[in-house]
């Protein structure tokens, strides 16, 4: 679908979602509805949004992520700060029905003292019309569900409508071995009692639940079900990774599968490349997926927020032409399996 008009196919069906939940809690009967604007905002994102980094700072040390081999670098590890976000609305102001992912490309967006201040500011720009958000739900605890209840709340265009939890596997085991710290327990714990308010209180946000599994685990529904939602909130989503993505440069693990890294045609630049990342540090980045940074290269930077935005969009388009025209790809887009056309 072009993207003109996926994003117009997206900006309806969130329009109708938000109609339809507002008269959810006395009308259940809108639930398949509510499930089918979900399916629809969630297929039609397209390739050009905003991921929103709040910090860069992680409380996990995954091995599908260059994070922990970013610690030896000399990166700056940050939350974002107020001077930053300001100069970030100022240029989203300028642009129109933008969605914005808040998810770092490392980092979780809970661990910073303000996530809902700094994201409530951003959901009620007249520029975004869409956001979803990403974490491995380990800070998500009673406190920190109650200010993300009041921030949906908040949020009466419904802007906000889904939100994506990280796991590892189905037991405390399989969550060290790829998340490398000991918090299973906790994040089940932090997602089931999100998932209990939410039922409670009515509201009707789509969560997706992505959990990462290892070379010869099998995913099973009825055990993520058990584990999650044993309140039967009927928003829930379940998704599993068995291969993960890599690039020439990417430190593979013996726990994981990878995709194969297939002979196709990557004459054009990789569609991802018109993302914009707007990181913690105040970098402005042409990318969006969790190895397009690799340790200690910036070839995908496109500058720092205060530079002047034609010339942040010049050195994109010199990237893609670069690649197009000249065969020169950026470092993590070497051998990566993640592109897409
Ligand atoms: S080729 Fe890979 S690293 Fe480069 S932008 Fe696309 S997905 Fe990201």
């Amino acid at each position: 679908m072009p993207a003109t008009w996926a994003d117009r196919v997206s900006g309806m069906a969130t329009d109708f979602r938000v109609f339809f939940s507002k008269r959810y809690p006395k009308n259940r009967w809108l639930r398949p509805l509510i499930s089918a604007c979900n399916f629809i905002i969630v297929r039609t994102n397209g390739d050009k949004f905003i991921e929103f980094e709040l910090s860069n700072i992680c409380n996990a040390r995954c091995v599908f992520c260059p994070y922990p081999d970013m610690l030896r670098t000399d990166k700056k590890f940050m939350h974002m700060q107020k001077e930053t976000l300001h100069k970030v609305k100022q240029v989203l102001q300028r642009k129109k029905r933008m969605m914005v992912s808040f998810t770092p490309t490392t980092g979780d967006t809970l661990l910073h003292p303000e996530w809902d201040v700094y994201m409530r500011e951003i959901l009620e720009l007249d520029a975004i019309n869409r956001a979803t958000m990403f974490t491995n739900a380990i800070e998500l605890d009673k406190d920190a569900c109650e200010r993300l209840i009041a921030l949906i709340k908040a949020d009466t265009k419904g802007k906000l409508s889904q939100l994506y939890f990280s796991v590892g596997g189905y037991d405390a085991q399989t969550y060290k071995a790829l998340y490398q710290v000991d918090r299973f327990d906790k994040v089940i714990a932090n997602i089931r009692y999100l998932i209990e308010q939410l039922k409670l209180r009515g509201l009707s946000i789509g969560i997706h639940v992505h959990i990462k599994l290892k070379t010869g685990d099998t995913e099973n529904l009825s055990t993520a079900e058990a584990l999650f939602n044993p309140v039967s909130y009927p928003f829930v989503y379940y998704s599993h990774s068995k291969q993960y993505f890599s690039n020439d440069g990417y430190t593979r693990n013996a726990l994981l599968q990878y995709y194969p890294s297939e002979e196709m045609d990557t004459c054009k630049a990789c569609a991802y490349l018109k993302k914009t990342r707007f990181a913690a540090d105040g970098g402005v980045w042409a990318d969006g997926c969790v190895i397009s940074e690799m340790p200690g290269d910036s070839s995908l930077k496109l500058g720092q927020i205060d530079d002047d935005f034609a010339i942040i969009e010049m050195r994109r388009e010199g990237i893609i032409s670069d690649w197009e025209n000249k065969g020169v790809k950026p470092l993590p887009c070497q051998g990566c399996t993640m592109y897409r056309a």
